[in-house]
């Protein structure tokens, strides 16, 4: 199918597939809305064999870079929901196709790639953030299944999710970044408790994740236990780098809406074209970062998220600048326009997937060769 060919299928499939009532929901503050209808909808994007396209086969559909961009831009073009999928779709799936057992790849990829179980990225911890060596979750090994006991915070998706890919000390006499394990832990179990974080926009997609003695089979660790570390830094290479592409193309389309609705003043005028001019840097760095052979400095994925989180700051700032001064008043029921929830939300970017700081601090230790 040519790249044209494959554009129109796209679009006819989302025209015939995509429910009216789920076209521009689920955005940046409004996760909240429309779950299951949303899940229903992840099961049918699987169903269309579109969740994969971009994994290798056998494991899903090997589309090229150009036809992944095309399906991101027809998802986007269309006003689909924010995505409830791409945990396991962008972070695990690709973790277990370069470290996974074929076992653990025949287990828990398909259920992924048909939007049958659902992902959440249990690493943060009340005192490990940007220092995730310091992780105290701890797992011992009993018999044929590990025990694990610990906190897990701001865990994105923990209420929706079946499975959580947990970062945890295997090694009770290990420091810092050795003896730690990755393990794929089933939520819905009597020794997790998720209790949602209400966040500045009024809705909570993230969560507190308590673990008391949960439970998951022995074989769910990716990787040889005590080796975690080197596996969750792969996991992060992904979420800071090629998982952004979609999201992207979501930008743009803020960035149309803003656009739309802007007052014909030349300084903020000034502003959008430069909003305009960094969407395409960031939208080609992107594309050059996923198009080319691994970048030797390893440096890529955090020059992304240094590029396109101050630039959706900024357009949360900017959306609400175009709608004058009442954009910046909120009613007492905390009742948001959609501008208020961008800027609400876009002010999170510079700290999930690791922040600012720390890519700064992983691009000096890469440049001056430090381990
Ligand atoms: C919306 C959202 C969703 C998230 N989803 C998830 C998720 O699904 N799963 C998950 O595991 N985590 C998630 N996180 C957590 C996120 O990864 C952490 O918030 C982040 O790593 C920062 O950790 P921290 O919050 O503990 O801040 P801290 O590490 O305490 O940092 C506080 C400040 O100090 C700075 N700082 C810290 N150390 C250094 C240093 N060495 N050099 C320079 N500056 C430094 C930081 O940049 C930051 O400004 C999410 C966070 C947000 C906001």
């Amino acid at each position: 199918m040519s790249e044209v060919e494959f554009r129109l299928a796209v679009r006819s499939w989302l025209a015939e597939h995509l429910p009216a009532s789920l076209r521009g929901v689920g955005g940046p503050g409004r996760e909240h809305e429309h779950i299951e209808a949303r899940l229903d909808f992840e099961r049918e994007l699987g169903a269309g064999g579109f969740i994969g396209l971009g994994w290798p086969a056998p494991f899903g559909a090997a589309a090229d870079i150009a036809r992944q961009v095309i399906f991101y831009e027809e998802y986007s073009r269309a006003g689909a929901p924010g995505r409830l999928s791409h945990i396991g779709e962008y972070l695990l799936g690709p973790t277990l196709i370069a470290h996974g057992t074929p076992a653990q790849q025949a287990r828990f990829l398909p259920p992924i790639a048909r939007a049958e179980e659902f992902w959440c990225q249990g690493y943060s911890e009340p005192e490990a953030g940007s220092d995730l060596a310091a992780v105290r979750t701890t797992a011992v090994l009993d018999g044929d299944v590990w025990r694990i006991t610990g906190q897990k915070v701001w865990t994105s998706l923990a209420h929706v999710a079946d499975w959580c890919f947990v970062l945890a000390r295997t090694d009770p006499a290990s420091v810092r970044s050795r003896g730690l394990s990755y393990l794929l832990v089933p939520m819905r179990q009597p020794g997790i408790e998720v209790r949602p974080i209400v966040q500045l926009t009024g809705t909570s997609e993230f969560n507190e994740v308590f673990f008391d003695s949960a439970v998951t089979a022995a074989d769910n660790v990716v990787g040889a236990p005590g080796d975690g570390w080197r596996v969750a830094t792969a996991t992060l290479g992904y979420e800071r780098g090629v998982a952004t592409l979609g999201q992207q193309l979501g930008f743009a389309r803020e960035l149309a809406t803003v656009l739309s609705g802007a007052p014909a003043d030349p300084v903020l005028q000034d502003e959008l074209v430069d909003a305009w001019v960094g969407l395409q840097v960031l939208r080609h760095h992107a594309l050059r970062t996923m198009g080319s052979a691994p970048d030797p400095s390893g440096t890529a994925a955090s020059v992304a998220k240094l590029l396109w989180a101050p630039w959706h700051q900024r357009l949360g700032e900017l959306a609400l600048a175009a709608g004058g001064p009442q954009s910046t008043v909120v009613p007492g029921d905390y009742d948001l326009t959609d501008a208020q929830r961008l800027f609400l939300f876009t002010r999170a970017d510079t700290i999930y997937g690791g922040s600012n700081e720390i890519q700064r601090n992983i691009i000096a230790n890469a440049l001056l060769g430090r381990p």
